[in-house]
């Protein structure tokens, strides 16, 4: 069997330095909290609540002395705002692409555009995103959304940063007919986009196609869609434990890939599963 793990798999830039960010102040024995999972990973949102820095769906369940880490998919200016009036101390894991995000959507908001994202609605990214404007927002996920909504006339639009790129171009098609003054960001992560460029590469090469993480991950089931289109034998795995058994031969050529949320070590685990499969079948 030839088994690779694609270079770009796994953690990305973003992720790697919020959960870095948590395991620090958990070796500081700092109190601290997560707004929300730090990622959409539970093997890793275990290790982090065994290290002490457990998740909290609001700000009304961080106890007295506790610090807020925000995870790198951003907040609201709203949340911000309510952690200084009450005190909360804040660890900003906001990724660096998001935060930028949220500068545009500020000020071009606070100069009179509408505000147009392209992305899941209930996202946390999208939320955070939203609240950054101070005027209209259109959040459109698909190319029907786009031609069912009721259009301005002058918008900015930026995309979810996990986005696939030909859905966004298919709302931008949309958008550019119907928007006379359009100021279009291309704000697709270029982590997403090579992961996903490399998992169309290792999905048209392979045999079989298995895709590490949550469940929950929205990045990890796009990823499925891409390698899916392209082989057969596409299966999606959180644990080392859904390695699908008995479809391994020795022959095969398998590759892995995984979402931004899927740590180093959980890949390895499945790699080294996949292998014992592979054997076994062929004993
Ligand atoms: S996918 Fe990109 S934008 Fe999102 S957290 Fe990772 S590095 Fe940041």
């Amino acid at each position: 069997m030839r088994l690779k793990i694609g270079e770009h798999a796994g953690f990305c830039f973003g992720v790697k330095r919020a959960v870095c960010r948590a395991f620090e102040c958990a070796q500081q024995q700092l109190p601290c909290v997560t707004l929300g999972p730090l990622i959409h990973n539970p093997q890793e949102v275990a290790r982090l609540e065994a290290a002490g820095v457990r998740s909290v769906a609001s700000l009304d369940e961080v106890q007295p002395g506790q610090t807020v880490i925000i995870r790198s998919h951003g907040v609201t200016p709203q949340i911000y705002a309510q952690c200084e009036a009450r005190g909360i101390p804040v660890i900003d894991a906001t990724c660096p692409h998001v935060a930028h995000i949220h500068q545009l959507v500020r000020e071009f908001s606070a100069s009179g555009d509408a505000v147009v994202i392209v992305g899941e609605p209930d996202h946390p990214e999208i939320i955070g995103i939203a609240g950054w404007a101070s005027g209209p927002v259109f959040i459109l996920p698909t190319r029907e959304a786009a031609l069912a909504a009721s259009l301005p006339s002058r918008a900015i639009v930026v995309a979810q940063t996990t986005l696939r790129r030909d859905r966004f171009e298919a709302v931008l098609d949309v958008l550019r007919e119907r928007i006379p003054d359009l100021t279009v960001r291309m704000t697709i992560c270029a982590a997403t986009s090579q992961r996903q460029q490399e998992a169309e590469r290792l999905s048209r090469e392979a045999d079989v196609m298995i895709v590490v993480g949550g469940r929950n991950s929205s990045n990890t089931k796009k990823l499925l869609e891409t390698c899916a289109l392209r082989c057969s034998r596409a299966y999606q795995v959180e644990t080392p434990e859904d390695v699908p058994q008995g479809v391994f031969s020795r022959e095969d050529r398998v590759a892995i890939t995984a979402g931004a949320s899927t740590p180093q070590w959980l890949l390895e685990q499945v790699k080294a599963r996949i292998e014992r499969s592979a054997e076994g079948a062929n004993d």
